[in-house]
């Protein structure tokens, strides 16, 4: 069956062989056990459940949640000569109904469909009377409110796959790997002795990068001068944050779109569309964007403020790359970033339980933007995996030149500082008297006749709030949750206010940030595909992805049959695009 698997991947999707995990999975599937796979954004959960689809009898079900991911996906395999549909509410009643009548005379093996459909009964009956062996529960998360995208419509699943003549087998797909969020998939859904595979979260081609106390606007407008032709997402914690990043963007020039919540159905659909179309390069959003887009050639994800826990990071960076070749993934990291994120999670979480919760996620967030280790490291650990290697040689912390400099004084004005407020206020408090600040509270609460008030007046207010955030990241000071977190000492200070330990900081010299130039033949190869994505009505990246371009650049195929042994080019796409890209290839080699 392995050995099917495979000839379907290369016949349907051009590719020469699994990638990690993947193989499992299928295995797994094709031996009839329900599945849960918990894989990394970018790692290919789609090929996962597509091509145990494509040797079942019968059809697949494919439960998703969003509509744009589903015309994407759809369109996407109709590119590789894969027969799948969906069926969601952006069809009117006559499509839909066409639809039917097609899924019912056998012609798809895919239908994908919003779990809302699950709740008409007329659409249930029908569902009944179609030969269906396998469903596939896409964002399987949206199940669980532990998850980030608790969706109400996933509980009916359970009882939907009951009401099937027979029940088929079930395979649900995810990138959160919590265990709460592995109960409730596993419960919730009802999967049976399922399997759980959970592949190596790590991306080798995402680079990581923190950036602490960077003057976020000249980053921006300067990394873009470098990278303005490539597409990229800079992502913003709010919606007043992305008009001001983008209004900066337009004003300087840039050809860049937005997307927030706060914009009309129709402007944001637009926007989406150029982005994906590569009509504009840098898309500006907050954590709204993204879920429905599979758009491959993303070369940075950009975080001009911090997001709100791992989870979200990972997945929004992880949008960047999923071609497989190298991406950047940035982070700036501002103090106030915290502040923001505590904003939004009492805003939007109302149990208390739930709030400690996010509370403990966020500090692992401030953890990590203030960790002087490896930077994947960190993030594969908190992923759950063991035994990852020290040193990636691809992250911020690994690659950059280090120095290490010695801030034990700056260290012990704060601790100290902090054991005379005997753990009752803030960070901002403790920066204000350290800064010398003569404000009403400070006066009113005699702070200013404190031996370290305005022990560190030649610092800007700002650069001891980072010190501080230093300090509580490397466990030396600890910040409390909740709504007004306070300042307390951790017995890691003791030696140090003592003159016993010294405290060095691990200090980052910024990298020229800069992607290599892309050869020239990939441009010629680019800007056809851009002409037939164009005549088309597709996404660029639907045609050939730049991992694709890049191989067919490298390696100069001469005719269809060495054209067909690049990964990414199967079978319809060869027969489809084959010579135009040859004819083009051999311009190019011609010229040089
Ligand atoms: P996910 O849903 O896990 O985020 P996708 O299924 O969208 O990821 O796959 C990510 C990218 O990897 C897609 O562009 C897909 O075509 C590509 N891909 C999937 N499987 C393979 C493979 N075996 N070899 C090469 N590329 C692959
Ligand atoms: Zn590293």
């Amino acid at each position: 069956m392995l050995t099917k698997a495979r000839e379907a991947l290369q016949k349907y999707f051009g590719y020469q062989d699994f990638r990690g995990g993947q193989e499992k999975v299928i295995e797994s599937l094709l031996n009839r056990q329900d599945t849960l796979a918990i894989m990394p954004t970018g790692a290919g959960k789609s090929v996962a459940y597509q091509i145990p689809a494509l040797l079942f009898e019968g059809i697949t079900l494919v439960i998703s949640p969003l509509i744009s991911l589903m015309k994407d996906q759809v369109d996407n395999l109709q590119q590789s000569g894969v027969p799948g549909t969906f069926i969601n509410s952006s069809l009117s009643k006559k499509d839909t109904w066409a639809r039917i009548q097609k899924v019912q005379k056998g012609e798809y093996k895919l239908l994908y469909l919003a779990p809302e459909r699950l709740e008409s009964e007329e659409f249930l009956e029908m569902l009944k009377s179609l030969p269906i062996g396998f469903v596939a529960v896409d964002e399987a998360h949206c199940v669980s409110q532990w998850g980030h995208d608790f969706r109400p419509s996933y509980l009916r699943i359970n009882n939907f796959l009951q009401l099937l003549p027979e029940r088929p087998l079930v395979g649900a797909f995810t990138a959160t790997a919590t265990e709460e969020v592995k109960e409730d998939i596993n419960r919730r859904l009802g999967l049976r002795k399922a399997r759980v595979f959970v592949t190596g979260f790590d991306r080798p081609n995402l680079n990581f990068t923190v950036l602490r106390g960077e003057n976020k606007k000249s980053f921006i407008l300067d990394y873009l001068k470098n990278v303005a032709q490539y597409s990229g997402i800079i992502y913003a914690a709010t919606r007043k944050e992305v008009d001001k990043v983008y209004d900066l963007l337009m004003d300087k020039g840039f050809k860049a779109g937005r997307y927030h919540a706060g914009m009309a159905d129709l402007e944001r659909k637009e926007s989406q569309e150029k982005f994906i179309y590569d009509e504009v390069s840098v898309m500006v959003a907050t954590n709204a964007f993204g879920m429905g887009i599979d758009k491959s050639n993303v070369r940075f994800v950009i975080h001009y403020n911090m997001p709100k826990n791992m989870e979200s990071y990972y997945q929004e960076a992880g949008r960047a790359g999923r071609d497989g070749e190298p991406a950047e993934c940035i982070l700036l990291f501002g103090p106030q970033d915290v502040q923001i994120q505590k904003l939004l999670i009492e805003q939007s979480v109302s149990s208390p339980q739930r709030q400690t919760n996010e509370y403990k996620k966020l500090q692992a967030m401030v953890d990590y933007c203030h960790a002087s280790r490896c930077l994947r490291k960190t993030i594969l650990e908190y992923f759950g995996e063991d035994g990852v290697a020290d040193w990636c040689g691809n992250c911020s912390n690994c690659e950059k030149q280090k120095e290490s400099v010695d801030v034990t004084v700056d260290a012990q004005k704060i601790l100290s500082c902090v054991y005379r407020l005997q753990g009752r206020f803030g960070m901002s408090m403790v920066a204000e008297i350290l800064k010398g600040s003569l404000n009403k509270k400070i006066v009113e609460l005699k702070f200013d006749r404190l031996s370290t008030h305005g022990i560190m007046k030649e610092m800007p207010l700002q650069e001891i709030k980072d010190r501080i955030n230093f300090l509580a990241a490397e466990g030396y000071l600890q910040i409390s949750t909740g709504q007004y977190p306070v300042v307390k000492l951790t017995a890691k200070a003791v030696p140090v206010l003592k003159g016993q330990e010294n405290v060095y900081q691990i200090q980052l010299i910024r990298k020229e940030v800069s992607i290599s130039d892309a050869e020239r033949i990939f441009e010629r190869l680019r800007a056809l595909r851009r002409q037939i994505a164009q005549q088309e009505g597709l996404p660029p990246y639907m045609i050939f992805q730049d991992s694709t371009l890049k191989e067919m650049a490298k390696n100069c195929p001469q005719d269809l049959k060495a054209l067909l042994k690049i990964n990414g080019v199967g079978e319809k796409k060869l027969e489809k695009y084959g010579e135009l890209f040859l004819e083009e290839i051999r311009k190019g080699a011609a010229s040089e």
